[in-house]
């Protein structure tokens, strides 16, 4: 019957939650999150719901009662502002909450651009959090112009949908082009097209060197070299960093994250993290993933290791993105890429099938597929079970797909 209290309430902590109890734990469980709502989906925040296409009560992961019916305590708008190891206890609203074992589910929050550059000007946004998008859904009426800052998928997403709205759309990335961080080249092109395309002013390799404002309220954008870009508002997406904020203070180790070994745990016997927060090791490396799928199965994780069992988790990294009508899928992590395949014609027009397969060496590593599930569908299973196809087969499209298994 030992308590267990998580905190942060997003995907991996409901993951968690449920998971606590589909293995039988019986004891107390209360999650605990700051924001006013119980645990929602992110992704379609830059997408379906950014575009007004979704209604926020679908977004909820699951309904309020299903937490009365787990018997799941969840505290909702309740800030935790510290952790006391020796005392085994959180604080959040004044209140002393008891723990036997602990989860951190805390996720991450977006970086900003600093003060001094502007970045507290009314009307720059970022995308994270439901409020986020709440506030700055009344700024997409056909016609205005927005200044979208980062070429993340964030960035692009925000852009895609603004120009489905009629917005008028510069975007600025600072190196020298987008998707830097995530993507190979072939793919960033093939974005950049798009987005061009669709009438996005697309700028890379273009420094912002600071907001403008009148009376508190942003005007646009000096940009390095001289330019100036006018905008109603702005978006931000450059984005984030883990939330360690409460570990850290508790002098848990930080490492990228909250640093975690192969089952989840941190470096205090009791206490645990899982998802956007945490780094852990992977094939003889750390790292830590900002996606949903890692949010759901490291939290699953979590749960079994806290209820003693001795699960090392096993990340299968997969993405996705949707901007305009194409679907992009990514199978596996391609950091560490010398070399990379295409199969398909990039040229072919959005709508057809391409795949970019991200090898080192011999080895497959990623895959980034457009418009093309089967490609996705094969690269994670090759990927999952540690095998590579000859490259030359991958971009011979006449080699069917399913022979690279
Ligand atoms: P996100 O998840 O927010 O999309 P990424 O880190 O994948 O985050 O992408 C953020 C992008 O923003 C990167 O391509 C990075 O080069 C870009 N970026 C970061 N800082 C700035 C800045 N000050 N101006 C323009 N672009 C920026």
């Amino acid at each position: 019957m030992e308590r267990i209290v998580i905190v942060g309430a997003g995907q991996a902590a409901q993951s968690l939650a449920a998971k606590l109890r589909a293995l039988g734990h019986a004891g107390p469980i209360t999650l605990i999150g700051e924001e006013p709502v119980p645990p929602y989906q992110r992704p379609p925040l830059s997408k379906a719901y950014l575009l007004g296409e979704m209604e926020r009560e679908r977004l909820y992961l699951r309904p309020e009662s299903w937490y009365d019916e787990q018997d799941i305590a969840l505290l909702t708008g309740t800030p935790v502002t510290a952790i006391d190891r020796a005392a085994r206890t959180v604080a959040a609203s004044g209140r002393e909450i008891p723990y036997d074992r602990l989860a951190l589910t805390t996720g991450a929050v977006p970086r900003r651009l600093p003060a001094a550059i502007g970045g507290d000007l009314a009307g720059v946004y970022t995308v994270r959090t439901l409020a986020d998008v709440d506030a700055m859904a009344p700024e997409f009426a056909a016609g205005r112009r927005v200044l979208i800052v980062g070429g993340g998928y964030i960035g692009l997403e925000a852009a895609a949908v603004a120009r489905k709205k009629g917005l008028e759309v510069t975007l600025v990335e600072a190196a020298p082009r987008i998707l830097a961080r995530v993507a190979c080249t072939e793919t960033a092109a093939w974005f950049a097209a798009l987005h061009r395309a669709h009438g996005v002013d697309l700028r890379e390799g273009v420094t912002l060197e600071r907001l403008t404002g009148e009376a508190g309220r942003v005007t646009g954008a000096a940009l390095a070299g001289g330019e100036t870009v006018t905008a109603d508002f702005v978006i931000v997406g450059i984005g984030v960093v883990p939330d360690t904020r409460l570990a850290e203070a508790a002098g848990l180790a930080i490492d990228n994250g909250i640093a975690v070994g192969e089952f989840c745990r941190a470096s205090d016997p009791l206490i645990w993290a899982a998802g956007d927060c945490a780094s852990f090791p992977w094939r003889g490396r750390r790292v830590r993933l900002e996606s949903v799928g890692n949010a759901i199965d490291m939290g699953e994780a979590a749960a079994a290791n806290m209820l003693g069992q001795s699960t090392p988790y096993v990340a299968k990294p997969w993405f996705w993105s949707d901007q305009y009508d194409v679907k992009l899928q990514i199978a596996g992590l391609s950091t560490g890429y010398d070399r990379v395949v295409t199969r398909g014609d990039p040229e072919a027009g959005q709508g057809a099938p391409v795949s970019f397969w991200y090898y080192a060496g011999a080895e497959l590593l990623a895959v980034d597929a457009i418009n093309d599930p089967r490609a996705y569908m094969v690269g994670k299973r090759l990927i999952e079970a540690g095998k590579s196809p000859h490259p030359e087969a991958v971009a011979d499209t006449g080699t069917e797909l399913k022979a690279l298994l």
